[in-house]
Parts: C-alpha cells; sequence; structure tokens
C-alpha cells in the first residue's frame, strides 16, 4: 500500500510528500465520498457539550471547522478521517510558513488540532487517528525539525506583582477603569496565589471559586494538564496579612462588580465598585460578602433567584470587559490574559525590555520562583502547582533562583 512508502517521509518531515502522492495514497484508502451527516454531528457536540469547558469546545470547533473544509477541498473524508489523511493534514499546514519565513503554525497548534480531531472522533465512536502511528511521527518530526526552544518567560515575582497591583488600586476610583482594573487585580492575584497556567484562569466561572471560612477561596480547577478526567482538583488561595495582596479581598471586590453589572447594569456597579472597593481595607471578612451562606444567597438573588443561581455560577470569572466598562459574556483567551499582563507592566513602569519577556505563565513561574525564594522546598510547591515531577520545578529553580541551596553561598567572599 502507498500510504507505508510514504511512511518515512512523514515521519522525519525532512521532505514534504508530494500532494499526488498522498492523494493517491488516500484515495486507496477508503470512499472519500463519505461525509458526516446532521444526526452525527448533533450527537457528537452533545457529548462534547457535557464534557468540556466553553473555551475548550470553542477550540475544538474552530480546530475542527478547519480540518473539514481542508478535508472538503481536497475531497477526502473527515469522519472518519484516516489517520493518513489527518497527517497529510497537519504536514501540509506544517509547510505553511510566514512572510517572514517563519512556520506559520508552530508545533503546539498542530498537536491540538490532531488532539481535536481525536475527540471529534472519539465522541463519534470512531477509533482517534491522531493517535495513530504515522501522526504521531509526522508530528515528531515536525519538532525535530524545527528545533524551536521554548520561548522562556521572565517569572512576575511577589514584589513585581505588589507594583502591578498598586498602579491598578490608582484606578479603583476612575470609571469605566475601574472595572478592568478590578478584573486584572483579581485575575493577577489569584493567578500568582494559585499558580495557575493562564488556561485555567480563562476556563473559571464564577462558581469555581468558593470562599472558605479558614481557608481563604477554594478554586476549583477543573481542566488541567494533570486533570484530563476533568474531575478537577481544588487550589486554596489563603487570605492575605495585607489587604493588597489578599486573594479573596480581589475576588469578593471583583466578583461583586461583576454581579452588579450583570443584575442592574452600569449604575448597579458603580454602586457596588464605591462600596468597599478600596485596596487599603480588607473586605473579606465582611459577614455580607465573605460567608459561604451569605455567598450562595448573594448569588442566587443577584440572579433572580432559583434555577437561575447556577446560570450565574457558570458564569466566566474573567471575561472581556468592554471600553465602556461593560463585562462582555465571553472569557477572555489566554492572549487576552498574556497581553493584560504585558499592558499592565509596562504602566506600572517596567522597560520595554522586560515587559516583552512576559506572559500569561509568568504568574505561575513567577509563584514557583518566589516559593524557591522564600525557602519553600519542591514537595510543597508541587502541592500548589499540580506538577507530578519535581524535575520540572529544578528548571525554574536553576533559571530564577541559582543562588537558593546552592553551596556557592557558603563561600566566604
Ligand atoms: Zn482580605
Amino acid at each position: 500500500m502507498e500510504a507505508v512508502g510514504e511512511h518515512s517521509d512523514l515521519a522525519t518531515a525532512s521532505s514534504s510528500p508530494s500532494p499526488t502522492r498522498i492523494h493517491s495514497a488516500v484515495a486507496a484508502m477508503g470512499d472519500p465520498g463519505h461525509g458526516l451527516d446532521a444526526d452525527t454531528v448533533r450527537r457528537v457536540w452533545a457529548a462534547i457539550d457535557a464534557s468540556t469547558s466553553v473555551n475548550t469546545k470553542t477550540a475544538y470547533r474552530s480546530d475542527w471547522g478547519r480540518f473539514q473544509r481542508w478535508a472538503d477541498d481536497s475531497g477526502y473524508p473527515a469522519l472518519p478521517a484516516p489517520a493518513m489523511v489527518v497527517a497529510a493534514y497537519l504536514t501540509d499546514a506544517a509547510a505553511q510558513v510566514r512572510a517572514d519565513g517563519r512556520p506559520q503554525f508552530c508545533s503546539a497548534t498542530l498537536s491540538r488540532w490532531a488532539s481535536s480531531i481525536n475527540q471529534i472522533h472519539t465522541a463519534a465512536g470512531y477509533p482517534a487517528p491522531g493517535r495513530s502511528e504515522v501522526v504521531r511521527r509526522a508530528l515528531a518530526g515536525v519538532r525535530r525539525t524545527r528545533k524551536t526552544p521554548p520561548k522562556r518567560r521572565s517569572p512576575l515575582l511577589l514584589a513585581d506583582v505588589r507594583l502591578l497591583l498598586a498602579e491598578l488600586g490608582t484606578q479603583f476610583s476612575v470609571w469605566p477603569a475601574a472595572i478592568a482594573a478590578h478584573r486584572d487585580a483579581a485575575l493577577l492575584l489569584m493567578g500568582f496565589t494559585g499558580a495557575h497556567r493562564r488556561s485555567e484562569l480563562v476556563n473559571l466561572t464564577v462558581g469555581d471559586v468558593t470562599v472558605h471560612v479558614a481557608d481563604g477561596l477554594h478554586v476549583r480547577v477543573r481542566s488541567s494538564k494533570t486533570d484530563q478526567e476533568g474531575a478537577g482538583i481544588v487550589r486554596a488561595l489563603p487570605y492575605g496579612r495585607d489587604p493588597a495582596t489578599c486573594p479573596p479581598c480581589a475576588f469578593l471586590r471583583w466578583r461583586r462588580i461583576l454581579l452588579a453589572y450583570d443584575a442592574g447594569g452600569r449604575r448597579a456597579a458603580m454602586a457596588a465598585a464605591h462600596h468597599r472597593g478600596s485596596a487599603a481595607e480588607h473586605c473579606c471578612r465582611d459577614t455580607d460578602l465573605g460567608a459561604v451562606g451569605a455567598d450562595r444567597a448573594a448569588v442566587g438573588r443577584d440572579a433572580g433567584g432559583g434555577g437561575a443561581a447556577s446560570a450565574v455560577g457558570e458564569r466566566a470569572l474573567f471575561p472581556t470587559v468592554h471600553k465602556t466598562g461593560q463585562p462582555s459574556s465571553k472569557a477572555m483567551t489566554g492572549d487576552a490574559v498574556a497581553a493584560m499582563i504585558q499592558r499592565r507592566a509596562a504602566n506600572a513602569g517596567f522597560t520595554p525590555a522586560q515587559v516583552d519577556l512576559l506572559g500569561g505563565h509568568s504568574l505561575r513561574s513567577g509563584f514557583v520562583t518566589e516559593a524557591f525564594r522564600a525557602g519553600a522546598d519542591a514537595h510543597s510547591i508541587m502541592r500548589q502547582t499540580g506538577h507530578r515531577d519535581p524535575k520540572m520545578l529544578e528548571v525554574y529553580a536553576r533559571e530564577h533562583a541559582p543562588l537558593v541551596g546552592n553551596a556557592v553561598t557558603k563561600l566566604d567572599l
């Protein structure tokens, strides 16, 4: 079969397989006219709906749509797609370059496409073509030939986070800038303290965060690299001594304003922002905000009570905010989180070179670095980050906290 002949080409990606050869290989493998019927598509989306977050679903849809268009245009079957077709799709995309000669799509994007194609197949009851040897090796080949080292992001240390929060605090009394400022303060502080990935932050809903009387906040992370089943893991974000860096305070201020906007619009949000909107004092122990019971009641009341409470719980915790101050129903994207961190850092006086090194990962790497510098051991850091292997943390320790536990400090210099 011709597919075998193509195999070595795809495996190393050293040369792009010619379209005609792939074409004939695919033609020999299946019926190109096989398509999707509406019922199958509905079943697939129903299954995916129940198992994934809104952001992940949006990504699946768009990834799948891209593959489907490509398959349609090329006359190949999309569902089920032979492994060879998926491999051809991915190597075709891998060969596309931008005007400056850099690849149009990074390896991580190609891997995600394969994974989205797998998801649709699995949900429809077909074997996942992306797990086949030919696709796995095609992706490995692309990664190996590109050899682009991942761009390391600078960690944001606690002192940096404080600087950003101080700058945000100056906007808490400015309308409508206060809305986005409160959102960003909560995101920065929760992201840093919880060692969250940007993808985890944008997937959080209002209902994922609960106030715990003793612990502070309990944040349920439902989809995460280390939790593929989606059962969820809980990260606790403790009360802070300083109201400016108290995660429950930042969360409660923001949630209050967000839900007020949803329930009563601009005026209600303004009132909520003025009422205990200052970062100079704690609001986390206020009985009307802090207690779990009152918390639930507030959610129910804001939503008009009863069954609508769960709809409020499903609201994106970190939505995009229009320049008029109105929060949308859509969560920020991971890229928007990275851009926000860069923008806020620039406002807080970081140099353009420093800003350029910041990204969505800076909060998580900042937590690890700060914890190492404060004398925490790898095991206790892993409790918060969810890393399974201490080796993953060594990278941060070596790069950002090279003097911690280092014998060089014992020298009498
Ligand atoms: Zn507080």
